[in-house]
């Protein structure tokens, strides 16, 4: 692959549409790895955290009402109430 650029040379890789597109194609390629990554966690639950202060393998539950979450990005909704709330741990209730 690098070769058949170097020796091609500005041939037809060096042309700013082609180079755009494969740039496109690049993002496009990596955003879909993104969204099936993201599915992928949101399937595979219950997800197990390391708790930096009990230091064991925990469950998340929620803040407001130390119940289940559905686990998002850094935060998750409270399956009690069905609110945003941060994910704590499940044994000593701290932050994750
Ligand atoms: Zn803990
Ligand atoms: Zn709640």
């Amino acid at each position: 692959m690098t070769d058949f650029v170097l020796s091609n040379g500005l041939g037809a890789w060096g042309s700013p549409i082609v180079v755009v597109g494969i740039l496109v194609l690049i993002l496009t390629i990596i955003w879909v790895i993104l969204k099936i990554y993201e599915k992928r966690v949101e399937r595979t639950r219950p997800i197990e955290h390391l708790c930096d202060y009990c230091g064991h393998m925990v469950l998340a539950v929620s803040d407001c009402h130390h119940a289940p979450v559905k686990e998002r990005f850094l935060h998750g909704i409270c399956k009690e109430c069905g609110r945003e709330t941060r994910l704590v741990c499940e044994k000593c209730k701290r932050p994750l």
